[in-house]
């Protein structure tokens, strides 16, 4: 194939199609620039502990969402930590509600592999009741014009666990949208 016959585009998804259909095409970025993006073909297998942190990937798989609480001063982290960011101490493990709302959210256009099929996809710091940090996980089911701060969510659950944060995902709490 010659240069001429490659596909310009200036959206990432004609590439991406572009990629699967011929292994090559042109970026055409905002400067004018065509960039040559190639598939290739990448795969390694980790072995990894997730050591402290287990309960939570256990707990995704029972359809839970563990966060932890400081034994001493009681802030309860959404994102858990071993031990408190404020005065040092343990924490021990809680369950969080599987509702929450939306503090902050961003659209991704580019994402990693396990992103790739479902790009572009919302990402959502949620909030939740009786937790003084947020969690990051990803909005499914509505679109970006949808979404907005303190929009109710709710949890779904891999039905068929990986153990990894994918297992978890939100979609909007029934009634949420508006119209
Ligand atoms: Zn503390």
């Amino acid at each position: 194939m010659c240069a001429k016959e490659l596909k310009k585009t200036s959206r990432f998804t004609e590439v991406q199609a572009e990629l699967e259909r011929t292994g090559a095409a042109l970026f055409v970025d905002k400067e004018g620039s065509e960039n040559l993006y190639i598939r290739s073909p990448y795969t390694i297998q980790y072995i990894h502990s997730y050591a402290e942190d287990s309960p939570f990937f256990l707990g995704l798989a029972e359809g839970r969402i563990r966060g932890t609480r400081c034994t001493a001063c009681q802030y309860t982290f959404a994102t858990p930590r071993g031990h408190c960011q404020f005065c040092g101490e343990p924490t021990q493990w809680v369950d969080l509600p599987t509702k929450g709302k939306v503090h902050a959210w961003t659209t991704c256009h580019y994402g990693s592999e396990a992103f790739l099929k479902e790009t572009p996809y919302n990402l959502v710091l949620v909030e939740f009741e009786g937790a003084k940090s947020l969690l990051l996980s990803r909005l499914k089911d509505c679109g970006e014009e949808d979404i907005y701060v303190g929009m109710p969510i709710e949890a779904r659950f891999a039905q068929e666990p990986s153990y990894s944060i994918t297992d978890l995902w939100f979609v909007p709490a029934p009634g949420s949208l508006k119209k």
